[in-house]
């Protein structure tokens, strides 16, 4: 099947190809994001392929659509890129990569806490710099301490289950119950109790239920220095609230993968430029917070299973085999 690759990047590219000799579908690969003014790109491939900053609303899959698209490939777990209702009323298929590692974004959610607990993004500088100080680079003993986890699904429970071997509490809310997460020693608690956790860490997709389910309030009424962890979307997270919350001390810490602005500044080398984004600015300028652009998931591993779930979907939906990750609403 002919498919339009779009944010395609090199280290895809170079596996993609590999992976295809399996396949031998005919691969074409846009590096542009796709949206409205490039959706034309795709005239004539029956299947496309996005990633999270793609944007695939009504507009977008109308053009698809009348170029003869039939298919959209999401490299991601996550779909709220993508206008569901708009692709079922035009008769797009859209299928996604319902599980690849979930311990890639488990284990750097970890590591993200030990860096911005222990400041080792601060050593790392100041010994580079010959400076071997210790003041203003004091952590805090995580054994003993509660975290808290948004959304115990795949990604949630493992790293619920890592926290538990820190020896943390771990206590978890979510709308649905994980028995594995209760195995592991996780508690459910209602919202209110998550006032009582030293971390929280955002594990759940960005609906329009949990849009800035960290706001002003959810802030103010947190421990106060407690630490604020999201590999999850950026718009879990009210990004302005927070700076409020990291000026005044009520936030400890943050440490994020994803950022809600972050189309047109992830995935890019910006380092020439004046960035416009005063708010991503102003974040990067705190000694207590931590910005990563949206690597969570990036491990040889779990790139190796996206691209060849993404492949194996194309290769069933041409085959007209059932889909295994296709999202139905
Ligand atoms: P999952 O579906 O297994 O788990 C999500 C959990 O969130 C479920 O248990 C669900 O019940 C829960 N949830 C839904 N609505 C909720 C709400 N209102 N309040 C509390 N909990 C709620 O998904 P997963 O594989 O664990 O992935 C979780 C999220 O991680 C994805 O949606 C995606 O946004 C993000 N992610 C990020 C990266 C990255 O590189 N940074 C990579 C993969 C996934």
């Amino acid at each position: 099947m002919r498919i339009a690759i779009f944010s395609a990047k090199n280290y895809e590219r170079t596996l993609l190809d590999e992976l295809n000799a399996t396949h031998h579908h005919d691969i074409v690969y846009f590096e542009t994001l796709l949206e409205p003014d490039t959706a034309s790109l795709s005239a004539g491939f029956p299947a496309v392929s996005v990633f999270v900053n793609d944007i695939v609303d009504g507009d977008v899959l109308g053009q698809l659509a009348a170029g003869g698209t039939k298919l959209v490939a999401t490299r991601s777990t996550g779909f709220n890129h993508i206008d569901l209702e708009a692709a079922k009323k035009l008769g797009v298929t859209v299928v996604r990569v319902a599980n690849y590692s979930p311990n890639s974004v488990a284990e750097f959610a970890v590591g993200l806490i030990l860096v911005l607990n222990r400041k080792i993004h601060r050593a790392y500088n100041r010994t580079r710099e010959g400076n071997f100080e210790l003041d203003g680079l004091m952590g805090f003993d995580l054994v003993g301490r509660t975290v808290a986890v948004i959304g115990t699904g795949k990604i949630g429970t493992i790293f619920a289950r890592i926290m538990a071997g820190f020896g943390c509490k771990v206590i978890g809310f979510d709308k649905y119950r994980s028995p594995e997460f209760e195995r592991i020693g996780g508690r459910y608690v209602e919202a209110e109790e998550i006032e009582d956790a030293d971390i929280i860490s955002l594990h759940c997709p960005l609906t329009p239920e949990t849009y800035h389910i960290v706001s002003a309030r959810t802030l103010n009424r947190l421990k106060r220095g407690a630490l604020l962890i999201n590999t999850s979307r950026g718009g879990l997270v009210d990004t302005e609230a927070a700076i409020e919350a990291l000026k005044s001390g009520q936030l400890g810490g943050m440490a994020i993968d994803v950022y809600e602005q972050e189309a047109g500044l992830f995935f890019k080398d910006l380092s020439s430029t004046v960035i416009p984004d005063d708010v991503i600015q102003r974040l990067v300028s705190f000694p207590n917070v931590i910005v990563t652009g949206h690597q969570a998931f990036f491990t040889r591993e779990a790139l190796g299973t996206i691209l060849e779930t993404t492949l194996a979907s194309v290769s069933d939906f041409a085959e007209g085999r059932p889909l295994t990750n296709e999202i139905t609403m």
